[in-house]
């Protein structure tokens, strides 16, 4: 998964700084202007890596115009819109920094933030979790959407997701080692950026709406995305089909000897339309629903044995930084 086409040495960079932008065109101006003024009150030599997701606006023109004084930067276009998962996949495969930050373009994540975050990076964590305290912005359909999911997850998953942390997060290199050789192809970041675990700490931020541009997210995508997390952490899904198909099994037999004894005791007639219909329909229902969780777990299994490429990358541009003018 790496696609680096010059020597890695990740001793030199200390931090990453990890962007992914899909026609963020707008954006870019008010987010250097806040980084700007971010990253000159940090020592630390840095780099910023955007990964430019098939933007179909002049998002790429502007990356690569970019000059930047108190770092370096690299660029990386990806072939075509890959989603934003992939995008930081990419990001991830290609920053060299011992401490990584991914951030999102449209300062809803606040990079002021980042001074603090090396703070607790410093004092010895391993991943520091950014937790949105509002979400300012959002729909109140949005929040509470949000919120059943983080329930759901977390009851389904064996390894819990914090609840309202995006992916604004510090992750040192160790756990981005372990990330980037993890081989599966359904990138559910925010499960897979917390698999690993290690001493984690929480910052708490009140969420921004987004700057400018419009939210590239709609809720069908929101949808599939939650599939992917649960069905990607869990098979708890196919373990309570098996349940409800032992209950169901169960209450039948229970139903079935009533039905007997009650014609063997008052000699009834068979009756009951109505009952039977609604059973059958039930019963039809369930079983449709099982088939198609079978079906989400094979789609995935179908997914990873073809071994594609999370994403692929047309152009990798990369920028020293440029030495501050020394005046005589
Ligand atoms: N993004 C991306 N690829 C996509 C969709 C989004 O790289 O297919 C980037 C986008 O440019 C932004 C970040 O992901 O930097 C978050 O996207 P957005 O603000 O639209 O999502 P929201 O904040 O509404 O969840
Ligand atoms: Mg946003």
């Amino acid at each position: 998964m790496h696609h680096s086409n010059y020597d890695k040495n990740p001793s030199e960079i200390c931090v990453s700084i990890i962007i992914p932008m899909f026609n963020e065109s707008k954006s870019l101006d008010v987010l250097m202007t806040r980084l700007n003024s971010v990253l000159s009150q940090i020592n630390d030599r840095c780099e910023l890596v955007f990964i430019d997701d098939g933007s179909t606006d002049e998002t790429w023109a502007l990356l690569q115009q970019l000059r930047l004084s108190d770092c370096e930067h690299q660029c990386i276009k990806l072939s075509r819109n890959f989603g934003k998962e992939a995008a930081m996949s990419a990001g991830l495969a290609q920053a060299r920094g011992l401490a990584i930050i991914l951030l999102d373009a449209d300062l809803q994540d606040p990079p002021e933030l980042i001074p603090q975050m090396l703070q607790a990076w410093r004092a010895g964590y391993e991943v520091v979790n950014m937790r949105r305290k509002k979400r300012l912005g959002e729909t109140w359909f949005k929040r509470f959407s949000a919120a059943c999911f983080y329930r759901l997850m977390n009851w389904m998953s064996d390894s819990p997701v914090p609840e309202n942390v995006g992916d604004f997060r510090l992750l040192s290199r160790q756990v981005i080692d372990h990330i980037n050789a993890m081989p599966e192809r359904n990138r559910f970041m925010k499960g897979i950026l917390s698999w690993p675990g290690f001493t984690q700490t929480t910052i708490e931020f009140d969420r921004d709406p987004r700057s400018v541009g419009e939210t590239k997210w709609n809720y069908g995508k929101l949808v599939g995305l939650a599939m992917d997390g649960i069905t990607s952490f869990s098979f708890k899904p196919l373990r309570l089909a098996t349940w409800f198909g032992v209950t169901i099994g169960l209450s039948s037999l229970v139903y079935g000897a009533w039905i007997v004894l009650k014609t063997l005791v008052y000699g009834e007639a068979v009756a009951g339309y109505a009952s039977m219909m609604a059973v059958q329909l039930f019963l039809a229902g369930i079983q449709l629903l099982a088939l198609g969780l079978i079906g989400e777990y094979l789609g995935r299994v179908f997914m990873e044995v073809k071994q594609r490429p999370v994403f692929i990358v047309e152009d990798v541009y990369h920028q020293q930084s440029i030495p501050h003018t020394v005046f005589p």
